[in-house]
């Protein structure tokens, strides 16, 4: 075995590493997570050490997925040749010499690290199999965000489990200033209401980047060709800063059966009059969502919010200077999961969130409404139905077990779970009670520990 291997398997055994880091470090010696995976699985399972003082669960069990990345680690020339002054790196891969560390690494990185798996256009989204009769609208009021502005029995257990924060740990201090700095956008401009903290989306009346009721240009864009148009709002939405873009049909099932504003107390049923969806995906950054369930996770997934609060509404004001009716909508009005699968960005993973090809789940996601002339993109299928299957990883680095092992079904865990899908549900109670008890820290420890969620780093050498 590979000395580096036999080391990391050494030190996992001792327990002075953990399964997720030690696939992760596996992947970067140049092992596919694969192989990393059914090593650790044959290894003892010890619990990782926790400062938090919550018991990791890790219960044994062997997962042999495929991995869908390869990470390649140069070496270095061993003798002290004439060729080697010269060329101290040569790749491993193609042969290639090169004289810094850094030259080696960017090409490494530019030419052989990431390698999409493939990407095959479907008829019809990967979850439609997993849909039954039973499936209906889910109302916004259900979901964990609203309960806990009206749940009292949720609420009550919920507050048992709150801890007391000082408000001048240093610590907590430095993270919520984090958080603060991330979420301003969207906090302060994404709504006009008082007391709106970010992380919504549409709120009724109200003004702010996300508002509705910005006037149409009288004056119309002719469009010739919804396909030419596509491309281009396309195009558009990435000059913004969209990560991801995909178009879809609104499918009138995931759209909330009443919305339900947690901070207004609002609620009531749509007229949904808008056709198509331009859906976009926002990047988290990667070595800050490694961080979690630490604030800079935290902060990672808040800055993603502001600027979806940015980018959604420049999108939309770009089509209502074109003549055309266009809102800008977060986590509001339409469940952006399967809209966004419908859309071509990614497919249904055990996690409960959409993996794209690209980033896995560790990206938000925000859209646009319009009746612009689109043509939608059609969904993907790029094995993630069948690799979660086999792959536990998210479910493994759940510090409170809120992700399904085994087998999909259609049992809820709470009115938060859609009935009528199989799958893999989550339970939200349980991952919204463990942020409480992370010192209101939310959590991405099961983004992070996806495996389509790594990627090579920048900085693999230090
Ligand atoms: S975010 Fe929730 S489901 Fe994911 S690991 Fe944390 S507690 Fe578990
Ligand atoms: S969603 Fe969970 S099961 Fe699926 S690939 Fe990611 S970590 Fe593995």
């Amino acid at each position: 075995m590979e000395p580096k291997l036999a080391e990391l398997l050494r030190r996992l055994q001792n327990g002075d590493v953990n399964r997720r880091d030690f696939i992760r470090t596996a992947g970067l010696l140049g092992f596919s997570i694969g192989a990393a995976e059914i090593l650790a699985a044959c290894s003892p399972i010890k619990p990782p050490k926790t400062t938090s003082g919550i018991q990791y669960q890790y219960e044994g069990y062997k997962t042999v997925p495929t991995s869908p990345h390869y990470f390649i680690t140069p070496e270095s020339t061993s003798a002290p040749t004439a060729e080697a002054k010269l060329y101290l790196w040569y790749c491993s891969v193609c042969g290639e010499k090169f004289s810094s560390a850094l030259a080696i690494q960017n090409h490494v990185l530019e030419t052989h690290t990431w390698i999409l798996p493939e990407v095959r256009q479907v008829d019809e989204p990967t979850y439609y199999q997993f849909l039954t009769d039973k499936v209906k609208k889910f109302d916004e009021r259900n979901t964990i965000f609203s309960r806990i502005a009206w749940d009292e029995d949720y609420q009550q257990r919920v507050g048992k489990v709150m801890p007391f924060v000082t408000q001048t740990d240093p610590s907590f201090l430095e993270g919520n200033a984090l958080v603060a700095g991330a979420i301003y956008v969207d906090q302060t401009a994404g709504s006009f209401h008082p007391y709106y903290p970010g992380y919504f989306g549409h709120i009724r009346d109200n003004g702010g980047l996300y508002s509705w009721d910005d006037e149409i240009n009288p004056e119309k864009y002719p469009i010739g060709d919804p396909v030419e148009m596509s491309n281009r709002i396309k195009k558009v939405a990435r000059f913004y800063g969209a990560d991801l873009v995909g178009i879809a049909k609104i499918d009138p099932r995931w759209v909330y059966e009443n919305f339900f504003e947690p901070i207004t107390g609002n609620a009531g049923p749509f007229g949904m009059k808008y056709k198509y969806a331009i859906v976009m995906g926002i990047e988290m950054t990667a070595d800050m969502i490694d961080l979690s369930p630490g604030a800079e996770a935290s902060a990672a997934t808040a800055k993603a919010y502001s600027h979806m609060a940015e980018i959604s509404s420049s999108l939309a004001k770009y089509i209502r200077m074109l003549g055309y009716p266009a809102v800008p909508s977060g986590n509001d009005t339409i469940q952006s999961i399967p809209l966004a699968i419908d859309a071509g960005l990614g497919e249904l993973g055990r996690i409960g969130l959409m993996l794209s090809p690209e980033f896995g789940p560790r990206q938000r996601l925000c859209k646009v409404l319009t009746n612009l002339p689109l043509v939608p993109d059609k969904p993907i299928d790029f094995g993630i139905q069948k690799y979660c299957e086999t792959c536990h990883s998210c479910a493994q680095a759940c510090p409170v077990a809120a992700i399904k092992k085994g087998e999909r079904t259609t049992e809820q865990t709470s009115i938060s779970n859609r009935p009528g899908i199989l799958r893999w549900p989550v339970d939200v109670e349980k991952c919204y009670m463990f942020w409480q008890e992370n010192g209101g820290i939310d959590c991405a420890n099961c983004v992070a520990a996806c495996p389509w969620a790594m990627q090579p780093r920048r900085n693999i050498f230090k």
